[in-house]
Formats: structure tokens, sequence, C-alpha cells
């Protein structure tokens, strides 16, 4: 086959990967900058250029794209989508995810466990904002924010109500949510293929910090996930339709919670984690899937 992967950079760890992993299965693979990549919308004829050259001939498009390249990114993948190039993950799977609040509504409308979730714009009433999520402490989020940072923890409601201003005084758009105190600092990464959980790892923050986040010091090991965990992975990738996925949850007293779901899982800290080649697995994913013209939206809704 003929497959393209979209990622802004072909030294990535998890782009060599899929690249090797595909290569070493027999397959042509092209890496391409997405934002190197121009189009002609015009009816009939979508074309997806590239340097000076136009893209012909792909059966499969796998994308990587960055959370700060969403929007472009996605446009490409949808030009590719309308001329019928399988994409592994579909450019409208990846925008609702992209968008937090859409991918919590989606899931909390599926009946998925989840963090209880309050969102305001400027909320005139801050503390009843606090109290729709059960008080302090609680959990503060930017929600532009990624790898931990602008994730606050609040320990009492006078510090709740400070952070939350001062989020709002910066017209930043935030997300305040129930502390899930009892998972002890630790969260569970599932990586989802099709239907199914590949690999689960258990990242662990640093003594004195509840972000488990490998950036902040957090450690990666290998865990045995309950049956309920990987439905409730599995659940929330189907949720959100990726195929492949990176689905974050938290043990909570109440079950587990889905934090994130995320479309572009890196592949070093799991593979490391797990000792498991999941980057040949999603390549064997795309030989079985790849067929002209199968995606279920095309670009649409
Ligand atoms: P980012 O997307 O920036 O990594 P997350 O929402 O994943 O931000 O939060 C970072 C880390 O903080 C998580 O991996 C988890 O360990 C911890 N965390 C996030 N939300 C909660 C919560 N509601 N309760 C307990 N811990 C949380």
């Amino acid at each position: 086959m003929k497959i393209a992967v979209l990622s802004r950079n072909p030294k990535l760890y998890s782009t060599q990967r899929l690249v090797d992993a595909a290569t070493q299965r027999g397959h042509e693979v092209h890496v391409l900058d997405v934002l190197r990549c121009y189009m002609n919308i015009t009816s009939l004829k979508p074309e997806v250029h590239y340097k000076g050259e136009n893209l012909t001939g792909f059966d499969a498009v796998i994308p990587r794209i960055g959370a700060s390249v969403t929007f472009y990114g996605t446009a490409v993948l949808r030009q590719f989508e309308m001329m019928n190039v399988y994409p592994l993950n579909e450019s409208v799977a990846i925008s609702r995810s992209r968008d937090k609040l859409r991918a919590l509504q989606l899931l909390s409308r599926k009946g998925i466990g989840l963090p209880v979730t309050g969102f305001a714009h400027r909320p005139d009433d801050v503390e009843d904002l606090i109290k729709m999520v059960g008080g302090a402490p609680l959990v503060i989020k930017l929600l532009e924010g990624t790898q931990g940072i602008g994730v606050v923890l609040a320990e009492t409601t006078g510090a709740a109500e400070s952070v939350i201003e001062a989020f709002m005084g910066m017209k930043a758009n935030i997300l305040v949510q129930e502390f899930i105190k009892e998972a002890g600092g630790a969260d569970i990464r599932c990586l989802v293929v099709g239907d199914k959980v590949v690999a689960a790892m258990k990242r662990q923050s640093k003594e004195g910090e509840f972000r488990s986040n490998l950036h902040r010091g957090g450690t990666a090991n290998l865990i045995r996930i309950t049956p309920q965990e990987r439905s409730t992975a599995v659940r929330a990738a189907r949720t959100m339709g990726l195929n492949v996925c990176g689905v974050d949850l938290l043990r909570s007293n109440h079950g587990p919670v889905v934090m994130e779901v995320n479309s572009s899982p890196g592949l070093e800290g799991i593979e490391m984690a797990t000792n498991k080649d999941i980057a040949s697995m999603i390549i064997e994913f795309v030989e079985k899937h790849a067929k002209a013209g199968k995606t279920k939206t095309r670009g649409r809704g």
C-alpha cells in the first residue's frame, strides 16, 4: 500500500515507528508536513499538492496532527477523505476529541463515567459554579493546556475562587472539575486500536504532585486493567469515532472516569512501559480496513 503519515517532524519517535513498521510490512510510506500541504477546493476533482507535486495514488493516510495545528491539519485530512483516501482517524472524529467541551458532552450523553465537570465563560456567580461540582478541593483546567500545564488543584474554596477569577480575568476558557483524590496521583492510559485496548500503562506522579504527566516527572508502568476499565476505554473511543486513540482514565470511588481521549497518542511511553509493538498493530489495522472511500463522514458533520 501507499501510505501517507501526516506529521510535522519525521524524526519524532511515533512518526519514526509508524514509518518503520509500515516499511517492514512492505508498504511505501511518505511523511508529509501537514502545513506544507496545499489544496484546491473544486467540485469533483479535489487535490492535495506538496512541494509542487500533486499527491496521487495514496491508499491510506495516518494523521498525527498536533493540537496547535488542528484547524489546518483537519482541513488537509478532510481533503484526503474527499479524494477517497482511507484515514486511520477521520477528521470529524479528531475535531470532536480536540474540543474538550464537545468531547465531554458526547461522552456524558453515552453515560460514560466522567469526573463531575463544570464549564463557564464568565460566570456571574463563581461560588455557585464551585458548588455545582461539589466544592473544594477541585481541579481547574485551562482548555488550551497540554502536558499538565494549566491544571491547578485548588484545595480550598477561597483558592478556587481566586484561581477561577484570575483565569477569567485573562479571558481564558476553563473547566472546573471534581478532584479525584482517591486516584492517588495516578492515571491510566489505555491505547485503543479498533475495538480493543491493546496496551495500558499506569502513570504515577512524583511525590507531592497530583499530575501524573511524564513531562512533570511522572513514571509509567505496565498495569492490568479491569474489564470495566477496558469497556469504558473502548466505548469512549467509539463515541469519539476514533479507530486509534489514547484514553486517559482515573480510578475513582464511582468507577473509572474518562479525563481525555487523545487522537494522536504518543507511542514512546506506552511501547517502553508495555514492551509491545503498537506501531505494527496500527499498520495491521490499516491493512485490514483501508479501502477507497471507506470513511463514514468524508469530512461531513
Ligand atoms: P493535560 O491534558 O494537560 O495533560 P490533564 O487533564 O490530563 O491535562 O491533567 C493532567 C494530570 O492531572 C492528569 O494526568 C492527572 O494525573 C491529574 N488530574 C487531572 N484531572 C484530575 C482530576 N479531576 N482529579 C485528579 N487528578 C486529576
